[in-house]
């Protein structure tokens, strides 16, 4: 089990590096699968890559657009238009 936290984490970190390439979706969705197949609890850092409506890869800044407001991060995806609020970790 370590290791799939482990492998996760990484591929995370490596999607992080420039979130707008091809390569990092490729990444992000792979550590999102392993995270699935495993019934791990998916990292925070994870969830903020992907929609919460239209679930396709989008990363903030990119595609979405992010305001905080009451200790809470309200996104809007360029993708799927959807808004849809994170509590701020
Ligand atoms: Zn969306």
């Amino acid at each position: 089990m370590k290791a799939t936290v482990d492998s996760v984490k990484f591929l995370m970190m490596q999607a992080y590096h420039d979130p707008s390439s091809k390569l990092s979706e490729k990444q992000a969705k792979l550590a999102n699968r392993i995270a699935l197949k495993f019934r791990m609890n998916q990292p925070y850092e994870l969830k903020l890559l992907f929609c919460k409506r239209c679930k396709e890869y989008s990363p903030p800044v990119y595609f979405k657009t992010i305001r905080v407001r009451k200790g809470k991060l309200i996104f809007t995806c360029k993708k799927c238009g959807s808004v849809y609020r994170i509590p701020f970790k």
